[in-house]
Formats: C-alpha cells, sequence, structure tokens
C-alpha cells in the first residue's frame, strides 16, 4: 500500500508519524506492527490509531483505526518536520546554529515559516544535542587515541581548523590554523616562533607561533615595544 507517511522523533528522541497532516506518536509494538495514536488523544479525546508494519524506518500503513473529531495540523506537521531535520543536522553537522536553522527553515512553506518556535529556544536545542554529542568524550591517554568531533575541526565561521593530521601514531602532530592565516603566513617576510608550552594533557605539547611583516612600520614599531619577540596566544576550538 502505497503511503505519505513520514517518520519524526519529537524533541526527547521518541518515533512521531506524520500521515495526511496529523502527527502520530509511538504507542505499541504489537506482533509484526506498531500502532500509533493520535499526538491529540488528550486534548480533543481522538481515538483515531495508525497501524503500520514493524519497519521502523520505511513503515508500511497497515490501516487507520477510527477517524480523527479534529481538523488536520499540516502547518504542524511542517514544523515537527524541520525540528527533526534540524536536530539530525545539528548532531551530524557542525554547522554554526543560524546558519543551520536558516538552511532548514528556507526550505519549508512559507505559511509554516512563521510557526517555528523561536530561535533561541532551537538554538538552545542544537546545543543540547551536541552537548549530548560530545559530551562523553573521552580522555586520551595517548595521542592515537586522540578522536576530534567534528565540531572541534571547525572555526565559528565554518573555515576548516584543523590544517593537519599526521594520523593515529605515538608521534602524531596535528596542526590548527584556517586557510586565511596559511594565506597570511606565505605574505609575511618573518615569522616569529615561540617556545613549546606544555597544556594541560600531559600526553601533548604545543608549539605556538606569531608572525609579522618588518616591512610593515606598525609592526615594527609593535616588535620594538615587545623586545623583539611577539606574544602569542593559543586559542581553544571554538564553542560549538
Ligand atoms: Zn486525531
Amino acid at each position: 500500500m502505497a503511503t505519505n507517511i513520514e517518520v519524526l522523533a519529537s524533541r526527547r528522541g521518541r518515533p512521531l508519524l506524520t500521515f495526511n497532516g496529523n502527527i502520530f506518536q509511538f504507542e505499541r509494538d504489537g506482533l509484526e506492527k506498531k500502532t500509533w495514536r493520535c499526538d491529540q488523544f488528550q486534548k480533543c479525546k481522538c481515538r483515531c490509531r495508525l497501524h503500520t508494519s514493524d519497519n521502523l524506518r520505511n513503515p508500511e500503513l497497515l490501516r487507520q483505526v477510527g477517524s480523527h473529531n479534529h481538523e488536520p495540523k499540516p502547518i504542524a506537521c511542517d514544523v515537527k518536520k524541520v525540528m527533526t531535520k534540524i536536530r539530525q543536522a545539528a548532531s551530524s553537522s557542525s554547522i554554526a546554529p543560524a546558519q543551520l536553522i536558516a538552511n532548514e527553515i528556507r526550505q519549508m512553506p512559507a505559511a509554516s515559516q512563521g510557526h517555528m518556535p523561536p530561535a533561541h529556544n532551537i538554538k538552545r536545542g542544537i546545543r543540547k544535542v551536541r552537548g549530548v554529542t560530545t559530551g562523553s568524550l573521552i580522555v586520551p591517554s595517548k595521542r592515537e587515541d586522540i578522536k576530534l568531533p567534528d565540531s572541534f575541526k571547525i572555526t565559528s565561521n565554518n573555515e576548516n581548523f584543523l590544517a593537519f593530521d599526521s594520523g593515529s601514531h605515538a608521534d602524531r602532530i596535528m596542526i590548527f590554523s584556517t586557510a586565511r592565516n596559511h594565506e597570511f603566513l606565505s605574505q609575511c617576510n618573518v615569522w616569529l616562533v615561540d617556545g613549546t608550552f606544555k597544556p594541560k594533557l600531559g600526553i601533548c605539547c604545543a608549539l605556538g607561533s606569531a608572525t609579522v611583516n618588518p616591512s610593515s612600520a606598525a609592526a615594527s614599531a609593535h616588535l620594538d615595544q615587545m623586545g623583539g619577540m611577539s606574544e602569542f596566544k593559543v586559542k581553544g576550538p571554538p564553542t560549538p
């Protein structure tokens, strides 16, 4: 039976279905089938239920039991669909929240766009999803065990931040920089490199560098002030 069923997820990750402009919540598993109840079962005492095949990824509608006692809610379905997509994109990408929200809202029907939750609420949801994704990182005891989540490999401007990674071995070298800063370095005649220092994680040491172009009068004056060395501060990965 051909259906226009779409599987979504609630804010808490529970499965939902949309079908003909209504939203259904997962109710129970049966013998090779799943039962879903209309999400208006409390508010409107709606008794409409769906039976689908057991395949949650691509469920087939087996039958509808009862009918709705309320109007369909196509706009609410659109909002649920987009919120599901935003949460999925939040967990699988490191796109900046504002950009991620704009990307998804752009694709929804114009009439539904004004019904999305406030942006700050959606951003909080994105941070929460990403916190779950990255919050359980294990502190590595060896360099080869370092596993950087994607959100640590780009800057808040969506520029690639992990410029080089020699691979998972004991002498692993990772270089963090943007292409823009590479370009900047390539245009400078003199690179001043600060010493190595030990960050908190004992398995690593970091090399900091600062670059100035002595042909710049302002830079020369600054160098004089600093006694010939420029101060360098390593910035941590951007906050997702
Ligand atoms: Zn209903």
